[in-house]
């Protein structure tokens, strides 16, 4: 479900996005990873500015 989510958002247009780590809040950098690399959780979310 978070892939697809993470799909529909890249289709979408090249607006920023803010990835972020459900489990502990990391901002990641790119919303390519699929895993947070600061605690390994797959509960990666992405939002839209
Ligand atoms: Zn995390």
């Amino acid at each position: 479900m978070i892939r697809l989510f993470k799909r529909v958002l890249r289709s979408e247009d090249s607006h920023e996005s803010v990835v972020e780590c459900r489990r502990c809040g990391a901002n990641l950098e790119s919303a390519d990873v699929d895993h947070c690399p600061a605690c390994g959780s797959s509960e990666v979310a992405s939002y839209r500015l």
